[in-house]
């Protein structure tokens, strides 16, 4: 999705070096992210219009995190998302294909406003017409990424098994094998080992 895309600009190493990296700085991040949802880059942002894409992200992100631990999101945020949505009036047209009716948005403006807008938009549908029950932040504390969890019975604990989720079972495994060489009773389980 756009919006949980553009969170993934608010890097920090998922393998716990320490390291972290605000992409939307990064030459090209924002030029691909853009290309991958099929939207046009409006040339390099004004410092202005990086310092807003930023607060957008600061706003979504603790909506997110008001809502994971079920409290109400702070109506400061909410006016910072609205705000952005009022950066790009579009219309709405309608489409058909394959028989199927679905509804457009197109823009008035084709600037950096209007793709605030859209990250707006893409957020706030989720917690409109999807489920903000099922908004998470990632275990590993070295990622904390943001996701939504789309699993059937809500069960995803980190933003990617393969990566997160190995890690820290690695990481629980390891520390297992230690207590036990260490002589605590504490001897890993051939279940921890083979999950
Ligand atoms: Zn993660």
């Amino acid at each position: 999705m756009l919006w949980d895309d553009f969170m993934k600009s608010d890097y920090h190493d998922w393998r716990g070096t320490g390291h972290s990296e605000d992409r939307l700085d990064k030459p090209g991040w924002l030029e691909q992210w853009l290309a991958i949802h099929n939207l046009p880059y409006p040339g390099a942002p004004s410092t202005k219009e990086l310092d807003e894409l930023r607060w957008l992200r600061g706003h979504m992100r603790r909506i997110v995190q008001k809502l994971t631990v079920r409290e109400s999101a702070d109506p400061a945020d909410l006016e910072g998302l609205n705000r952005a949505l009022s950066g790009g009036p579009m219309y709405l047209r309608i489409a058909e294909s394959d028989s199927d009716f679905r509804l457009e948005s197109i823009p008035l403006e084709a600037g950096w406003s209007r793709i605030g807008a859209e990250v707006a938009t893409s957020f706030g549908r989720i917690l409109t017409d999807c489920e903000p029950s099922r908004l998470r932040i990632c275990e590993n504390s070295d990622c904390l990424a943001v996701y939504y969890d789309e699993t059937r019975n809500r069960s995803k604990r980190f933003c990617d098994d393969k990566l997160c989720g190995n890690l820290l079972k690695v990481r629980r495994f390891r520390a297992r094998q230690k207590a036990a060489k260490a002589g605590s009773s504490s001897i890993p389980e051939v279940s921890d080992i083979i999950q």
